[in-house]
């Protein structure tokens, strides 16, 4: 199929946006480019065109855990995810005893090589063993344990080509040289759930580590003679940064201050649930009960904020709503998480890239229309009921 579309402001094909158009062909964009498209466009949109959007922590959807999905759970939510501009995920398994993270990831290794509908599955994220008891969030204490060489290398062979990052605690037993372990086998490490001081971190980086998770949340803060991990992460260039822009994990002026001291280095993630999605009600993470009440993100049961359930596009509009740049809160959902995870060919439209686009609102940015490899997988007008 060969497809050109326009739109009156392009995002992703240069520095700069504006009215622009892409030619797709092969699931690929063939060619793109600012102003006049080269022939009558066959689509076009009123408002804005930018690259898919990556979701690079996310837990579950649509009433599953992918802990514990189904074939079926599985199908549901990458088919689902598109409505929300989503084209391409990092699903998250948080601490699990270990055994239980090598089938995991032997598991989804198996499910990356045959999924090729849909929301893009992009290889893995682990978030745990290697915690900081004292900033564990929603994490199991019992489970939390010092990434011993044996443990690490565990992990690093099931996971293969599966394995994308790992969040750890730098200040835990063995943590740096893991981190050189990991790096070396191409596995990225993120620092999170971590008590660390800012020179730890700092160490971290030097050893590897290029990542920060969820930042402002279960970390270190700062403070001005102890910059924690907040500091080190805003003021380390090596550092790319998670952040859950729903509001509630973090508010307006923490989102401009992370835009702002870290420009070009944050990216963000939902941290979503199972109860993404779906009504109020009770739901599973990692093998606990959380608890999601109206206009409230999901808590455990003693109240611990337990991950979110807000679009990855309704949080780049919260981004936007709080006064970062729009180019910059689109960045922060398609070329940042890209390049920071190395997709080369995701996160743009110039010639070669991956033909995974969405056609947002102009004002409101909700997602219009999602497309994946070249074919649309999305169309809000078919949801809307006419008169
Ligand atoms: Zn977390």
């Amino acid at each position: 199929m060969d497809l050109l579309v326009s739109a009156s402001s392009v995002h992703g094909i240069s520095d700069r946006s504006g009215p622009g158009w892409i030619h797709v062909a092969e699931g690929q964009i063939e060619a793109s480019g600012h102003g006049e498209p080269p022939r009558e466009a066959d689509l076009h949109h009123d408002g804005i065109l930018a690259p898919g959007l990556i979701d690079a922590q996310i837990n579950g959807a649509y009433g599953a855990d992918f802990a514990a999905a189904s074939d079926d759970d599985w199908t549901r939510i990458v088919t689902r995810l598109p409505e929300t501009g989503v084209t391409a995920i990092v699903p998250t398994f948080i601490t699990a005893p270990i055994e239980q993270d090598v089938a995991d990831l032997h598991a989804y290794a198996d499910r990356l090589a045959s999924t090729h509908e849909g929301t893009r599955l992009l290889p893995c994220h682990v978030e745990g063993p290697f915690l900081a008891p004292t900033r564990r969030g929603a994490h199991r204490e019992e489970l939390l344990i010092d990434p011993t060489p044996e443990r690490v290398q565990a992990l690093i062979v099931a996971g293969g080509d599966a394995l994308g990052y790992v969040t750890l605690a730098p200040e835990r037993d063995g943590a740096i040289a893991a981190i050189g372990a990991f790096t070396s086998a191409g596995v990225r490490v993120a620092v999170g759930h971590s008590d660390a001081s800012a020179s730890t971190v700092n160490a971290a980086v030097e050893a590897g580590a290029t990542l920060v998770t969820h930042l402002f949340n279960a970390q270190s803060p700062l403070l001005p003679r102890e910059p924690g991990v907040v500091g080190a992460a805003l003021a380390n260039p090596g550092l790319t940064l998670g952040l859950i822009a729903d509001l509630y994990h973090v508010k307006a002026e923490a989102i401009r201050v992370a835009f702002t001291a870290a420009q070009g280095r944050v990216m963000l993630v939902t941290d979503n649930l199972a109860a993404f999605g779906m009504p109020p009600g009770k739901y599973e993470l990692g093998g606990q009960v959380v608890i999601v009440k109206p206009d409230d993100p999901a808590r455990r049961v003693d109240g611990t904020i337990a991950g979110a359930t807000t679009g990855l596009d309704a949080c780049m509009a919260n981004a936007v709503a709080s006064g970062v740049l729009l180019e910059d809160a689109i960045a922060a959902v398609t070329s940042v998480p890209a390049t920071a995870l190395g997709h080369a060919q995701l996160g743009h439209l110039r010639p070669g890239a991956a033909a995974d686009f969405v056609l947002l609102g102009a004002d409101d940015l909700l997602t219009q229309q999602t497309w994946i490899r070249g074919a649309k997988v999305f169309d809000r007008e078919r949801l809307t009921v006419r008169d």
